[in-house]
C-alpha cells in the first residue's frame, strides 16, 4: 500500500482545492445537458432526430476536449447557434449535489483548512449552480479557469493559479473527477490527490487508474 492509499494525513495539509462537477455536484445534469438535451435542441433547429444531432455533434465536441473552449457557453453558443446560457438557466432545477457533498463542506469547514473551488466551469454556469445551490458560503475563494486562460488539465494553468492565489503545493489536496487534471497537478508538484469514482450519479464505479479513488467527498474525512 503506498503512501496515497492510507488515510489522508489531514495535518499535513493546508489547503483543499475541490473541484465543482462530479465532484461536489452531480455530473449526471452536465451529461444530460450536453448528450441528450442539446442534440436535442439543435436537431429541433436543423431538422434532425436526436441520433443523428448527437452523431454530427460527437467529433466537434471531441475536438475540443481538454480545451478551454470546451467549457466555455460562449463558444458553444456561437459554434451551435443556440442560447447555452438560457438553456441551463431553463434547466436550472435539475442541478444537484452529489449525495453527502454539502455535509462534507460543513465538516471541512469546521478543520478550518483553506477551501478553493477550482472549476473549468465558465463564470456564467458557476454562477448559475451557486445561485441554485449555495456553493460559495461554503469556499474561501472561488476560482474559475476562464480568466487565467488555460484549464486544469493544461501545464500552464497550474503556475498561473499559483501567481494569483499563493498556496504550497507540498501542503495541498486536490480533489477532481478528471484523470488529466490530476495528472496536471501532479506534474506540477500538488503532494495529495484524490479522484471521485462516481461523479455521475446514474453510472456506477469508475476506475481512477494510478489515483486512489473515492466513491464521494464524504468518504475523505
Ligand atoms: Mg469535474
Amino acid at each position: 500500500m503506498s503512501a496515497q492509499e492510507l488515510p489522508l494525513p489531514w495535518d499535513q495539509i493546508d489547503t483543499v482545492l475541490l473541484d465543482m462537477d462530479g465532484t461536489l455536484l452531480d455530473l449526471k445534469f452536465d451529461n444530460w445537458f450536453w448528450l441528450q438535451h442539446v442534440p436535442t435542441m439543435y436537431g429541433l433547429r436543423h431538422g434532425l432526430t436526436v441520433d443523428q444531432a448527437r452523431e454530427q455533434l460527437a467529433p466537434r465536441f471531441a475536438a475540443r476536449q481538454g480545451q478551454l473552449a470546451w467549457y466555455c457557453i460562449d463558444h458553444w453558443s456561437q459554434e451551435l447557434a443556440l442560447d447555452i446560457r438560457q438553456l441551463k438557466h431553463e434547466q436550472r432545477q435539475q442541478i444537484a449535489w452529489l449525495e453527502g457533498a454539502a455535509d462534507f463542506l460543513k465538516r471541512l469547514q469546521r478543520t478550518g483548512k483553506r477551501r478553493w473551488l477550482v472549476t473549468n466551469a465558465h463564470p456564467d454556469a458557476y454562477a448559475l449552480k451557486n445561485d441554485q445551490l449555495g456553493l460559495a458560503v461554503y469556499m474561501d475563494a472561488v476560482y474559475s479557469t476562464h480568466p487565467l486562460g488555460a484549464p486544469k488539465e493544461s501545464s500552464e494553468f497550474w503556475p498561473r493559479l499559483l501567481r494569483v492565489a499563493p498556496f504550497d503545493p507540498a501542503r495541498t489536496l486536490l480533489v477532481d473527477d478528471s484523470l488529466p487534471v490530476l495528472r496536471a497537478a501532479q506534474a506540477f508538484g500538488i503532494r495529495w490527490l484524490r479522484c471521485i469514482r462516481r461523479p455521475d450519479s446514474r453510472h456506477p464505479p469508475r476506475d481512477t487508474a494510478e489515483f486512489v479513488g473515492v466513491d464521494a467527498v464524504t468518504d475523505l474525512l
